[in-house]
């Protein structure tokens, strides 16, 4: 892939058998890369990156938080999210089995004594893991129905760049864990989103219809979830 410097940016340029110009922002480091027709001249290409300066900024900036937010060290007074509230996390020691309470704006993670960080952070991830299973089900029959669609199997996942993604071969879905720190309509979003893959493979004009036609506010969920932390980056490698 071409390169090409703007100021002080690299970006990568990858030249295809497009109309229009994308610009991406990847993390974890904030690298650009543009996807532009053939034949369009750099001196456009510059243009238009100067153009989304903005945005790359707000984007890097972004990136930058999610490493400090994974630098965590589940201790007592650090912020946890459910379902899109916060709450502050306290450590609590017990010699049975791990447990999670929530009290108020209080969460209470019940762990070992001498417990480690990774012990702590598994601890809390399979509570949440459950907490997000218990919630899927429901959501998946209710729009299966809606969408029309049929699935074989779906699973949650803990993954970095995406929040779900859909095997359309398989039919199978797989939920972000991270989903269940996000207010429910984003989850139901995500659901919605990757059932309408099996009636459109790509995000062309008419994956958008039927989104538009299922879930009208969709737009809105999905900005919700992209003022967090973890950017919706799905669609990139689609199977
Ligand atoms: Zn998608």
């Amino acid at each position: 892939m071409a390169s090409i410097t703007v100021g002080e940016i690299d970006v990568l340029v990858h030249k295809k058998n497009i109309k229009n110009m994308h610009l991406y922002v990847l993390p974890p480091d904030g690298v650009i890369r543009v996807s532009v027709p053939v034949a369009v001249a750099d001196d456009t290409i510059r243009l238009f990156v100067i153009s989304k300066i903005g945005w790359i900024k707000k984007q890097r900036e972004k990136f930058k938080n999610q490493a400090r937010q994974s630098a965590r060290e589940y201790i007592d007074g650090e912020s946890v999210y459910v379902w899109g509230k916060r709450y502050r996390l306290m450590i609590r020691h017990g010699s049975k089995k791990n447990k999670v309470e929530i009290k108020g704006d209080r969460l209470y993670l019940y762990v070992r004594e001498k417990s480690t960080v990774a012990q702590r952070e598994k601890a809390l991830n399979e509570w949440y893991r459950n907490l997000l299973k218990a919630a899927v089900p429901t959501l998946i029959e209710t729009w299966q129905d809606k969408v029309d669609v049929k699935i074989e199997s779906w699973a949650v996942k803990n993954m970095k760049t995406r929040w779900g993604s859909c095997n359309i071969v398989a039919k199978r879905i797989w939920v972000n864990l991270q989903l269940v720190k996000k207010p429910l309509p984003c989850l139901e979003y995500v659901i919605v989103h990757e059932l309408t893959h099996l009636l459109e493979k790509s995000h062309n004009e008419v994956f958008v219809a039927y989104m538009d036609q299922f879930m009208p506010e969709w737009r809105m969920r999905k900005n919700t979830l992209n003022e967090y932390i973890l950017d919706y980056v799905d669609g990139q490698e689609l199977t």
